[in-house]
């Protein structure tokens, strides 16, 4: 199968589809994107997604490329050209192409989008969740507005690389009084000995996840109490269980951190319980 991406209004095959070389997504980092879960062929939490979007373009000063139904048939479409029954959907907005210069250019310089779809594998999904992930941590050496959802995002790619060395899924990234941020792409959780579940509260340092938040009501709804609040990498290291929350993995259980086993080193069961709740939620989410 052909696969197809949308670029600036046309749905092009992958070979024929470009971007101007002046775009400055591509020299400046100047653009914000989305990634959206597809679930049995619908959006998971769109209208999050997309609020989370227009907040993104508005911290920047980027106009909005199109109308909010003009991007979900967008989505649609780029998931229907790619039959994604399962997977995500990548939706990119950059300020435009202009000569190159750091002022931003003239008002009149139209946003580039562009979206693509990609299928997963659910079931290998399911098994890396059974099995739980390892993490390792590292300073947190991004910008001072992790909540806008830039593309600047080599400090992420170092740190899942050096991740990676290490034999670890996901980097998680501390600041520098020792509290864990984040994970290089996704929010942390854990829950501690006494049975509280604790994530950092929103706020520039992070990025507002979208699943976060659905799993704060889903925790909310299931009677579980949460507390939004810093934890250091020691109270990870002791918690009963961690994990962490994304659109691509929602709920992902993590068994160990710098090499070291949380709890008995398995998926714990309120990660479990939330990654199920979830996946009910999801199931019957919007379309
Ligand atoms: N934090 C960072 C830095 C991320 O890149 C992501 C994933 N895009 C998340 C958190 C999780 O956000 P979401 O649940 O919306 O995927």
């Amino acid at each position: 199968m052909a696969r197809s991406v949308y670029v600036d209004g046309r749905y092009r095959r992958y070979a024929e589809a470009a971007i101007h070389a002046e775009d400055r997504g591509f020299q400046f980092g100047d653009a914000v994107y989305e990634v959206v879960e597809v679930r049995d062929g619908r959006l998971v939490d769109a209208p999050r997604h997309l609020d989370r979007l227009d907040r993104s373009l508005a911290a920047l000063s980027i106009a909005a490329p199109m109308s909010r139904a003009a991007l979900r048939h967008v989505l649609h479409e780029t998931i229907r050209r790619n039959r994604v029954r399962d997977g995500t959907v990548y939706l990119q907005v950059s300020r435009g192409a202009a000569p190159r210069d750091f002022a931003y250019p003239a008002a009149d310089v139209a946003p580039t989008v562009v979206c693509l779809a990609r299928a997963s594998r659910p079931e290998r999904i399911a098994a890396t969740a059974a099995a739980g992930i390892a993490v390792r941590t590292m300073p947190d050496i991004r910008w001072g507005r992790c909540d806008i959802k830039t593309v600047m995002l080599l400090p992420a790619c170092l740190a899942k690389a050096e991740a990676r060395r290490h034999g670890a899924r996901e980097a998680w990234l501390v600041d520098g009084d020792g509290l864990v941020t984040e994970g290089a792409s996704s929010n942390a959780w854990i829950v501690t000995p006494a049975g509280e579940i604790v994530t950092r509260p929103r706020g520039p340092e992070i990025l507002a996840g979208v699943t976060r938040q659905t799993v704060l009501d889903t925790a909310a709804a299931l009677g579980l109490a949460v507390v939004e609040r810093p934890f250091t990498v020691a109270e990870a290291l002791a918690a009963r269980e961690t994990f962490i929350t994304s659109a691509s993995n929602t709920v992902m259980p993590v068994v160990e951190i710098d090499g070291a086993a949380i709890g008995d080193g398995r998926p714990g069961p309120v990660a479990l319980r939330l990654r199920e709740a979830f996946g009910r939620y999801a199931d019957h989410a919007s379309k």
